[in-house]
């Protein structure tokens, strides 16, 4: 059975199709300037590529293409799309209302698009991609939404009520949401395996460093607290975003340089981060080179982002009233293992030892604590998109 996931953004596609027998990737690919020019860039498994400048002035086009690159450019996988089961979408914000992955009925589709308030870059371009594939694959083929909130949704109030006045929440529902909750899910599912333990006996803090970073806590079996706020914005600092702020900061800021609220959620987005410290770059490759240079911005960037770390661990710990497994997973998660050499080493009052041979290894599940470590550190790749076809074939 062949489920195809879609990471669909407002001018972007990213797709895989993935053999659920095997679980195996057949082809990836990526669609982009949907509804400026068009472009796809698609291979498969076995290392065919094909490449086309295409219009798409919507993204039913760019579905075209992509069906056209799977069923019949040289880099064909299958014969028609008639062989794909389901297809399965990322969706940002599921709100209170999505607890958990769903098919998506007229009436899912309409909560999707309404909770397009609550993440205005994301959502309305879920709903289009939704009704593209209406549109292309026809209304029979049925489609699954999954969505990055709602592993978050088991949060008790205390975690995700932000302290302002009540009717806030009341009438715009602003509170904690979350993000990333499928990688979360994902890697601590991953952790119970390994650890041939039930995942409700285990406390988990999961750290997913990527371009978007979020830190969450896991007891009995559920989310229990998460760094991520009302938006992806919240937390830590990340490559291009600040994380928690004081908010005086920001209305010192704004009345200073008599900025918008449009022009404030650019820059603490775009222009913050380990990019705005820094002044370099938003990848940690470039500011780690940067700051072996000697570059001193640079290097404070790196400083701060461990500390943020290194700190909300250490919150989590606390609320969960220990910690049995630490996981990092994500672009830099995975990757930088002078992160994770810096951040262990500032955890060993929980008892937590890294093994420094183990944390050199890369690409693959290990668990990098010492033998005799209290809390055991594990490196887990992210797979989103598998999680997301597990949940595709699971409702179809
Ligand atoms: P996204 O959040 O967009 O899915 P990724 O999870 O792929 O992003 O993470 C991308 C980030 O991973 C890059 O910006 C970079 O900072 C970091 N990264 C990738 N490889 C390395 C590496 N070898 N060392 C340090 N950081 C790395």
């Amino acid at each position: 059975m062949k489920i195809f996931v879609v990471n669909a953004g407002s001018s972007s596609l990213k797709y895989q199709l993935i053999d659920m027998d095997n679980e195996q990737v057949l082809c990836k690919g990526l669609c982009e300037r949907i509804g400026v020019s068009g472009a796809i860039s698609h291979k498969t498994s076995d290392g065919r590529k094909y490449e086309a400048e295409t219009a798409m002035p919507t993204h039913s086009e760019a579905f075209e293409a992509v069906v056209y690159a799977m069923t019949q450019s040289d880099a064909k996988v299958i014969e028609s799309f008639d062989e794909v089961s389901a297809i399965g979408h990322r969706i940002v914000q599921g709100g209170s209302i999505f607890k958990g992955s769903c098919i998506i009925t007229p009436q899912a589709l309409q909560d999707i698009d309404e909770l397009g308030a609550l993440a205005p870059l994301h959502n309305p371009a879920h709903v289009l991609a939704i009704k593209a594939c209406i549109k292309t694959f026809g209304e029979e083929k049925p489609q699954v939404a999954v969505f990055d909130t709602s592993f978050h949704q088991t949060m008790p109030s205390k975690a995700y009520m932000f302290p302002i006045p009540y009717k806030y929440y009341e009438q715009y529902k602003v509170r904690k949401y979350g993000a990333h909750g499928t990688s979360h899910r994902f890697v601590s599912d991953r952790v119970a395996a390994l650890e041939g333990k039930d995942k409700k006996d285990l406390k988990i803090i999961t750290c997913h460093l990527g371009n978007g970073c979020s830190i969450t806590a896991i007891k009995d079996g559920v989310c229990v607290d998460t760094s991520m706020g009302f938006t992806p914005l919240d937390g830590f600092m990340m490559g291009t975003r600040t994380g928690t702020l004081d908010p005086s900061a920001i209305t010192f800021i704004a009345e200073k340089e008599n900025l918008s609220p449009a022009d404030l959620n650019r820059i603490f987005n775009k222009e913050s981060g380990v990019l705005g410290v820094s002044g370099i770059s938003n990848d940690n490759r470039d500011v780690a080179a940067a700051a072996a240079e000697g570059n001193e911005r640079a290097a404070l960037a790196l400083e701060m982002q461990r500390y943020q770390i290194i700190k909300f661990i250490g919150s989590y710990a606390a609320a969960m009233n220990g910690v049995d497994a630490i996981v990092f997973t994500g672009g830099i998660g995975e990757n930088d293992a002078t992160l994770r050499k810096v951040v262990c080493d500032s955890l060993t009052y929980l008892g937590a030892y890294i093994d420094d041979n183990k944390n050199a290894i890369r690409g693959e599940e290990v668990k990098i604590s010492t033998d005799d470590s209290k809390v055991n550190l594990y490196i887990i790749p992210t797979n989103e998109e598998l999680a997301i076809a597990r949940d595709t074939l699971a409702l179809i």
